[in-house]
């Protein structure tokens, strides 16, 4: 078991975010993700691991989002690992539609990166061309292929109704 010692929660005007006492090289697992009460809808204390099961992460739930993140959450392998080189003091961040479908609290993201999703909702409010430049869990690509079935049978039947 990979703890979560190196990780500390700062806070600032109420503002939570998740700091590492340990400098990190890419592909290092930083931790495991937490799996002791999982349930079956989102809060700001979950990660979703499947497609309708969502586990409270602990410490790991001040972790904010990032659309030019350090970590990533293997919700398969349930690891947190870092996606790029990390040094010591600096802040974690991950994608949350990597992991999120749809959100319980959506926000206006202010990364300021040049490939800011400015609202994350959760994944299926992205275009897949956005979310194709991310790494994305299994179950998030599964739903959103299910998304554009869906989307496809709707748009042939509403064809066929209108050639009738
Ligand atoms: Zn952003």
């Amino acid at each position: 078991m990979v703890s979560m010692d190196t990780l500390t929660i700062k806070t600032e005007n109420k503002f939570r975010s998740l700091v590492t006492k340990q400098a990190y090289t890419k592909g290092q697992v930083i931790c495991e993700i937490p799996t002791e009460k999982v349930i079956n809808k989102a809060n700001r204390y979950t990660v979703q691991i499947d497609r309708d099961r969502h586990t409270e992460v602990g410490k790991l739930s001040a972790l904010n989002h990032s659309c030019d993140p350090n970590v990533i959450l293997d919700t398969e392998h349930l690891l947190m690992v870092a996606c790029r080189d990390i040094e010591k003091g600096e802040e974690l961040s991950f994608f949350y539609p990597a992991t999120e479908w749809e959100m319980d609290a959506p926000f206006i993201c202010l990364c300021g990166a040049s490939n800011c999703i400015h609202v994350v909702a959760g994944a299926r409010f992205l275009p897949l061309s956005t979310l194709e430049q991310h790494y994305l869990n299994r179950h998030i690509r599964e739903l959103m292929v299910e998304l554009l079935n869906n989307t496809e049978l709707h748009l042939t039947k509403l064809l066929a109704d209108a050639e009738k």
